[in-house]
C-alpha cells in the first residue's frame, strides 16, 4: 500500500512538472516585412493582433535571417544549423530527415506536437504527433492539405475555403479535438499568406480600396555605386512582375501567348467558388477598368504596379493579423494564455518597392530582417525591446531550453532565454549571411557577408565583389562604402569579423572566389 501510495505520490509530481512547462504557439508567417506589422512601423498598416504578442511580450528589433529565402530558413529554423551544415542551401535541396529538429526532440520529451499550415520542405515531416500542411507552395483558393495523425498514412483533402482562414480553422480543431490536458503542447501555426502571388481573401478583398501607399525613397532606383548583382537581378516591379499572376489585370490572349506564370492565373482563379469569385471580381473589376482607362506607361505604370501590390500583399496580411486574433482569443477563453508562450515570426523578410523591387534574397535590410515577436507571461516584461542581434538559427535552441532538451551541439544557434528574461542584453557581436541559388529564379547572384549592428559588408564572390553599409545613417543603403579610405578601419574590422564567423561555423573553404 505504502508503494502504490509513493507511485501515485511521483505520478502526480510528474503531472504537475509537466503542466508547469509552458505551452508554445509558433506563427511563422511566409515573406512577412517588419514594416509590414504596425509594433513597427505603422505607416503602411495596423495589425492590431499581431501588435498583441508585442505589447504583452518582448519586440526584437535586430532579427535577422541567415539566407532570406524560403526553404532553407524554415530548414535552419528546425535544426539551429546553418544552410551548410543542414545541407538545404536552396529551395532545390530535399532536407535530410534524420538530422537533429527541435519538434522532434521535444516530442521525445513529452511534448504533443502538431503542425499546421504550409511546410515547403521536400522530405515529410518528423516529430509530429499530428500534421495537415499544404502541398508544396499551396494555394490560396481551395487548397489541398495533407493529413497524418500519429504516424498514419498522409491522406490529402481539397478543401473549400481561404487558405490563411483554413489555417487557423485546423488550428483551432486541433486545440480544441487533439490537444491534451496532461502535456505541454507545441502547436506551429505556419500561414502560407503573404507569398506571392499575394491573392487576398473574402474578408480583405475590399480593404484600402482609396488607400494611396508611400512609395520608398529608392522604388527608381539607379544602383549607382553599388555592386553589379544589383542591377543584374531579375525582381523588379518595373520588368519582372506579370500582368495577370501577380497583378491580378486578366488577358484574354491564347495560353500559349502568355508569359510566365500568367500561364496559370486562369487556373489560379478558377480555384475560387462563385461566391469567393463575385467578392473578388466586385474589388478588382472597378480598379481594373480604371487602370485599363488611364493607359499608363513609364514611371505611372510604376506606380501603379506598386500600389496594387501594396493593396493585394497588406490585404493579405490583414487577413494574418485577424486569425491572429482568433489564435489568442482562444488562448485566453480556454484559460491557455498564462502558460502558453506566443512567437510571431517570418521565414525572412520581402522587399516592399524598395530599390524598385518585390522578393527577397539579397542581404538588404528589407528582406534580412524578420518581424520577431515574443510573448512569454510571468518571463518577459511586457512592451519590451530587444536591441540584441538574434537570428532564425536561435529558434531551435531557444525552444529546447525553455523545454528543458538539452541543446545538440551541432546547433549553431543561442538560446534567447536570457534575453527573454532581461538577464542579458546582447547575444553576438556579429551574424553570418550566406545566400547560394544562383543560377536561379530571380537571378541573385551568390553571396555571402557579415552584418553588426550598424554596419554590413557583403561578398558577391562569384563575381569577386564587395559592398559595405552603414545602414544606420544609410538606411536605405544606397551608399557603398566598401574601398572609401574613410572607412577602412571599419572594413578591416569586418573583413576579420566574417573569416572569425565563417571558422566558427565551419563554413567549408572555396578553393577560389569561382567556386
Ligand atoms: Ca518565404
Amino acid at each position: 500500500m505504502r508503494v502504490l501510495l509513493l507511485f501515485i505520490a511521483l505520478m502526480a509530481g510528474c503531472q504537475k512538472a509537466e503542466q508547469s512547462r509552458p505551452n508554445i504557439v509558433f506563427f511563422l508567417v511566409d515573406d512577412h516585412a517588419f514594416k509590414a506589422v504596425s509594433a513597427y512601423d505603422d505607416s503602411l498598416l495596423q495589425t492590431p493582433n499581431i501588435d498583441r504578442i508585442a505589447i504583452e511580450g518582448m519586440r526584437f528589433d535586430d532579427a535577422s535571417v541567415t539566407n532570406a529565402i524560403c526553404a532553407p530558413s524554415r530548414s535552419v529554423i528546425l535544426t539551429g544549423a546553418h544552410s551548410h551544415i543542414n545541407g538545404v542551401i536552396d529551395n532545390a535541396t530535399t532536407l535530410d530527415p534524420t538530422q537533429p529538429q527541435f519538434p522532434k526532440l521535444m516530442q521525445e520529451s513529452g511534448y504533443q506536437t502538431a503542425l499546421i499550415g504550409k511546410w515547403h520542405l521536400k522530405s515529410e515531416p518528423i516529430g509530429f504527433d499530428y500534421y495537415d500542411i499544404l502541398i508544396g507552395q499551396g494555394q490560396y483558393y481551395s487548397p489541398e492539405f495533407k493529413k497524418s495523425v500519429n504516424g498514419s498514412v498522409p491522406v490529402k483533402t481539397i478543401h473549400d475555403g481561404y487558405c490563411t482562414d483554413l489555417t487557423m480553422d485546423f488550428t483551432l480543431d486541433w486545440l480544441e479535438q487533439e490537444r491534451k490536458d496532461d502535456e505541454p503542447f507545441l502547436l506551429l501555426c505556419h500561414q502560407k499568406a503573404p507569398h506571392r502571388s499575394w491573392m487576398p481573401g473574402p474578408n480583405e478583398m475590399d480593404l484600402f480600396d482609396e488607400v494611396t501607399f508611400p512609395e520608398p525613397a529608392t522604388l527608381f532606383d539607379d544602383y549607382k555605386g553599388r555592386a553589379s548583382p544589383a542591377s543584374t537581378q531579375a525582381m523588379t516591379i518595373a520588368n519582372h512582375m506579370f500582368m495577370w499572376y501577380d497583378l491580378m489585370v486578366p488577358s484574354d490572349k491564347p495560353k500559349d501567348e502568355l508569359q510566365g506564370p500568367d500561364k496559370w492565373a486562369k487556373n489560379v482563379l478558377g480555384r475560387m467558388n462563385d461566391e469567393q469569385r463575385d467578392i473578388w471580381d466586385a474589388s478588382i473589376d472597378p480598379e481594373n477598368e480604371r487602370f485599363i482607362e488611364a493607359q499608363l506607361d513609364g514611371d505611372e505604370l510604376i506606380r501603379w504596379k506598386y500600389q496594387r501590390y501594396m493593396k493585394n500583399y497588406l490585404r493579405c496580411i490583414k487577413g494574418i493579423d485577424a486569425n491572429v486574433g482568433r489564435l489568442l482569443d482562444y488562448l485566453v477563453e480556454h484559460d491557455l494564455d498564462d502558460n502558453t508562450i506566443v512567437i510571431y515570426m517570418s521565414d525572412q523578410g520581402f522587399f516592399l518597392g524598395e530599390h524598385g523591387w518585390y522578393d527577397k534574397r539579397f542581404m538588404y535590410e528589407p528582406c534580412l530582417r524578420v518581424p520577431l515577436l515574443i510573448a512569454w507571461p510571468e518571463h518577459v516584461k511586457a512592451g519590451s525591446v530587444s536591441n540584441a542581434l538574434v537570428q532564425n538559427l536561435d529558434i531551435a535552441p531557444t525552444l529546447l531550453d525553455i523545454a528543458g532538451v538539452p541543446i545538440p551541439s551541432r546547433m549553431q544557434g543561442e538560446s534567447l532565454v536570457p534575453i527573454l528574461e532581461g538577464h542579458q542584453n546582447t547575444l553576438r557581436d556579429s551574424a553570418y549571411y550566406h545566400y547560394y541559388e544562383f543560377p536561379g529564379a530571380h537571378s541573385v547572384q551568390k553571396h555571402e557577408g557579415v552584418r553588426t549592428n550598424q554596419y554590413k559588408l557583403i561578398h558577391y564572390y562569384e563575381v569577386d565583389e564587395w559592398e559595405m553599409f552603414d545602414f544606420v545613417n544609410d538606411p536605405n543603403e544606397v551608399n557603398n562604402l566598401y574601398g572609401n579610405p574613410d572607412y577602412k578601419a571599419v572594413q578591416m574590422k569586418l573583413e576579420d569579423e566574417l573569416a572569425s564567423l565563417k571558422k566558427q561555423y565551419e563554413v567549408p573553404e572555396r578553393e577560389s572566389n569561382a567556386l
